[in-house]
């Protein structure tokens, strides 16, 4: 039986008005990276965009917002979007990735028909102030460690090449492990001038080990997913990935840069006889 290949769609339904200062992040004010901006997508446009994700093989639609966490406002818009897609493209499994929640945002999320809740950790403790200094590392790791107590699954991960140490990687995925994450995004750095990092140093091999590293280090995770960057780190070589332990991608536009055709990527899966997952059991 051939490996089974979860795949999961991005709707960003913020975009680029986060008022933060992570510097890997092209949504940030500060930057003024060129980039669209806008408040509260249109919702026939996010259930265009649930259709399309479903007719792609997606499972997971994430429901992304750009700030630091939810407000009032907002919470109400993601329950919107949430009901309005439920009815309509009921198959899907949604995720809510909207920063910083309180378990009682996280009980309402639920409520609307929200499966899972997304919340990177993005790197270990010790680097963290390096990247971001408007919030703490320990409050990202707050919100994760309460999604459980909603009854949602949790689901996170982190980015490699920001110009952490081989011990922040270690540090990252260990602190991931403590918060028994059903899926695990890992993403590539993905550079864009207007930011302040330098450009992603990962050779192709390491990033391959990095995949390898993460599905070592959290055994539990029911799905380690390549999420922003796999174009760009990985190019020709995409196909290696799932030798290297991942199960699960993004298909289709990541939040600001656009991902390869689903087209190609459903070819790619097919040409190295892995199957799209059908159910969320399936592996
Ligand atoms: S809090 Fe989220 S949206 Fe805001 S700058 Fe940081 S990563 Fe980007």
């Amino acid at each position: 039986m051939s490996k089974k290949i979860f795949l999961c769609a991005i709707a960003n339904i913020t975009s680029g008005t986060c008022n933060e200062d992570c510097k890997f992040c092209s949504q940030s004010v500060r930057y003024k990276a060129d980039i669209e901006r806008y408040r509260y997508k249109a919702i026939d446009t996010i259930l265009a965009e649930a259709q399309s994700a479903h007719d792609n093989g997606a499972l997971g639609f994430c429901l992304v917002t750009a700030d630091k966490g939810l407000t009032p406002k907002s919470l109400d818009f993601v329950c919107e979007v949430a009901t309005a897609v439920k009815s309509k493209v009921p198959k899907l499994h949604l995720i809510a990735c909207n920063g910083t929640a309180t378990r009682e945002d996280l009980v309402t999320l639920k409520r609307h028909g929200i499966d899972a809740y997304n919340h990177n950790l993005e790197t270990s403790q010790n680097f963290y102030p390096s990247i971001c200094t408007t919030h703490s590392w320990q409050e990202r790791y707050d919100t994760c460690a309460q999604v459980a107590q909603a009854d949602l699954n949790l689901i996170s991960g982190g980015i490699f090449g920001l110009g952490e140490t081989h011990q922040d990687r270690l540090d990252m995925l260990d602190a991931l492990h403590s918060l028994n994450p059903i899926s695990v995004p890992i993403n590539f750095y993905h550079h864009n001038v207007a930011l302040p990092l330098s450009p992603n140093p990962l050779s192709i091999e390491e990033a391959l080990g990095l995949i390898t590293l993460t599905r070592q280090r959290i055994p539990n995770a029911q799905r380690i997913m390549v999420a922003g960057g796999r174009e760009l780190m990985f190019g020709s070589r995409q196909g290696e990935i799932f030798a290297a332990g991942a199960n699960s991608i993004v298909v289709g536009n990541y939040l600001t840069t656009q991902g390869q055709a689903a087209h190609a990527d459903l070819a790619l899966l097919k040409s190295l006889g892995l199957d799209v997952a059908q159910s969320r059991n399936d592996r």
